[in-house]
């Protein structure tokens, strides 16, 4: 979402620029990884419930896919902007290749919002995007997923759209699919899990026992969700947790000092993450403004909700207890605030290291979905924790030995891997 100046895109070119100096990448390579490969921007006419047509705005973008098919999510967002898509579809490269998967970067968008769309209408929202973009994906070329408020059912119309255009089975189309046609175990859980592998081992590094910290958290969709779970379940407390409450348009923090309780809070939360202020202050809560999270006095920060959220304005707000600041979100961070916050030496979990664990996922749900052989539970989360514990050491092994920030080490790998394989391919 685009709020006010911000544009996504830029900041996105801006940190690939830095990068990109540093690497002495030529100019060729600068060019081809600064801009997206392809972009498509779509109309989708739908017929609503009223009996009216509205035409919805969609657009997917492909950044790059030097190192394998293109890979990414859908948003449905009433505020997206083709900037943001753009942003993200970037993102999108450097995350597969920072775990090191054979993938690409793409992402997808619908300027619409769910709140106000009945199922069937989300429905044909879903299927009228697959009918527009359907020639410029495929299993092998750019493969969807789920994202900010997109779900395993959206991906499950989306795919079906798609076999009945091309009259076969292609479940390899896209991932994140519920658990009995063509997901993968472990999918859901799998962004807010890898979130938590990152924290522990950032954890390690700086000597802090887990059952010693405390965490605020933004957000409560699928990826808080999870990762609270996890963090919980390795004796982490979580004192705040703030999310959008879609009634009155304004976010809340959810405060319990003796640490909140997940399934409690998840009891009053609709299925995007809206928490019922009201029914959480009957259970005890304190209800604060929505920004009362990044001032709380804890060891953890953890944004999971959406880009531009910890700003210039803001930054100043965190406690100076804070130690790791781990990037759920995709973006949340301002250049302006990791300005800040690199100068405070706060351990920084960059987005696209610390969020992966969901595209990996996918990557195993592409594996399993393409041999149509699908693996338990518990190998699909030791696959992940082994995937994501290994690019985080690597990522901070680089910045320990060139003192280097954690989103510049990041970086230097991932344009790095990207870059060798254009040039391999004889792109540039
Ligand atoms: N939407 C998720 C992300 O931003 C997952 C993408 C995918 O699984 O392809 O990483």
């Amino acid at each position: 979402m685009s709020t006010g100046s911000f544009n996504p895109f830029e900041m996105a070119q801006a940190q690939f620029d830095k990068i990109a100096e540093k690497l002495d990448l030529d100019q060729a390579a600068r060019e081809l990884l600064r801009e997206p490969l392809r972009e498509y921007s779509t109309a989708i006419p739908i017929h609503m419930d009223d009996g009216s047509v509205k035409v919805f705005r969609g657009f997917r973008v492909q950044h790059n896919d030097a190192r394998g098919p293109c890979k990414g999510g859908i948003r449905f967002h009433p505020q997206e902007t083709i900037n943001t898509v753009r942003a993200l579809a970037m993102w999108m490269t450097w995350k597969c290749a920072v775990v090191d998967i054979p993938l690409g970067g793409a992402k997808g968008g619908v300027i619409c919002d769910p709140h106000n769309l009945s199922l069937r209408e989300q429905e044909q929202i879903c299927r009228g995007w697959i009918r527009q973009i359907a020639r410029d994906i495929g299993p092998y070329r750019d493969v969807p997923a789920p994202d900010v408020m997109t779900s395993a059912q959206h991906m499950l119309w989306m795919l079906d759209e798609y076999e009945t255009i091309y009259g076969e089975k292609k479940t390899g189309l896209i991932t994140g699919k519920p658990v009995g046609m063509g997901g993968s175990l472990g999918r859901t859980e799998a962004t807010g899990y890898g979130v938590i592998y990152t924290v522990r081992e950032a954890l390690k590094e700086l000597e802090l026992r887990p059952e010693m910290t405390r965490a605020s958290v933004q957000g409560f969709g699928n990826v808080a969700q999870y990762a609270i779970q996890l963090y919980q379940q390795m004796g982490g407390t979580v004192v705040c947790v703030s999310c959008w409450d879609q009634e009155d348009q304004k976010s809340y923090s959810f405060k319990k000092e003796g640490g909140v309780d997940r399934d409690e809070l998840l009891s009053v939360t609709d299925r995007f993450g809206g928490i019922d202020k009201n029914k959480a202050l009957d259970l005890g809560y304190e209800v604060l403004p929505g920004e009362a999270w990044i001032e709380q006095d804890v060891d953890i920060l953890i944004p999971a909700a959406i880009e531009n959220q910890i700003t210039g304005e803001n930054v100043g707000n965190i406690s100076e207890k804070v130690k790791v600041i781990a990037e759920g979100a995709n973006g949340p961070t301002t250049p302006q605030a990791d300005k800040v916050i690199e100068e405070r030496g706060i351990f920084l979990i960059p987005d696209f290291l610390c969020n992966a664990g969901g595209v990996t996922c996918s990557y195993f749900e592409q594996v399993q979905s393409n041999l149509n052989y699908f693996w338990e539970k518990d190998e699909v989360l030791g696959r992940l924790d082994t995937k994501m514990t290994s690019a985080f050491v690597a990522v901070s092994e680089l910045a320990r030995k060139q003192k280097m920030y954690m989103r510049d080490a990041a970086y230097v790998i991932s344009i790095g891997r990207v870059a060798q394989a254009c040039r391999d391919r004889g792109w540039v």
